[in-house]
């Protein structure tokens, strides 16, 4: 839950946590060494890599955060209201030799467009560059998978207490018509949703043939039939 200080208040009700914002989960040495500096000087009592490729600093005090955030500077994600938590990135054309596209690159810009924007709720996003779906995009608020066509654009995914798979709302995009999908859904989403609504629950809540009647059949990239 977001706090004033941008930090996450644990368990204990007393100390705090801090999420690393890696793009792409990408790190150099550098980065790696500021965080450990930080943990050094700071005692950090534990560093753990949550399944969002982020570096948790767990077991901070309140009045250490702000002097912690100067220190990690831009690294540190500050969250003081719901939204995107993470862009989850696998390896896609760079690295892997099963990539049919870079899952890289579109990973890093959607944390670009998105990173600090408010949303009803928060949001994870996953995405794979190819339909082994390492970025675990079906389970995801937005999922985005890579295949030799293009890209399939998932929402409404989430892996919590009540699991959805999200809905393929269109496939064979070009990256700019997946790009410009993400952004009508996310603008739908934020003028529609509840307050604390997630996507899956919104989902469900309005049904897909309001989605697709209010937002999709409008979109040109998109076959009157879309969805599926
Ligand atoms: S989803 Fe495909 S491209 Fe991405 S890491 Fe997995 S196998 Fe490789």
């Amino acid at each position: 839950m977001a706090h004033h200080t941008g930090a996450i208040i644990q368990r204990d009700g007393k100390t705090f946590a801090i999420v690393t914002r890696l793009p792409g989960g990408v790190v150099t040495p550098e980065t790696l060494e500021k965080i450990a500096a930080v943990a050094r000087k700071y005692r950090v009592p534990m560093v753990k890599l949550t399944s969002g490729q982020r570096f948790m600093l767990i077991g901070m005090h309140e009045e250490e955060l702000e002097s912690i955030f100067l220190d990690l500077g831009p690294i540190a994600g500050k969250e003081t209201a719901p939204c995107v938590k993470y862009v989850q990135t696998c390896l896609g054309t760079d690295v892997c030799k099963y990539g049919a596209q870079d899952s890289m690159e579109l990973g890093i810009e959607l944390e670009r467009l998105y990173h600090g924007v408010a949303f009803p709720a928060k949001l994870k996003f996953g995405v794979s560059g190819c339909l082994r779906c390492c970025g675990e995009s079906h389970i995801r608020d937005i999922g985005i998978i890579g295949t030799k066509r293009g890209w399939t654009v998932v929402f409404g995914g989430n892996s919590g207490r009540r699991p959805s798979l999200g809905k393929v709302i269109a496939q064979d995009l070009s990256r700019e018509d997946a790009l410009d999908l993400v952004h009508r859904l996310l603008e739908y989403y934020q003028n529609n949703a509840e307050p604390k609504e997630r996507t899956a629950r919104f989902l469900e809540r309005i049904g897909f043939e309001r989605l697709k009647s209010e937002l999709l059949t409008l979109l040109p990239y998109i076959p009157l039939e879309g969805g599926r």
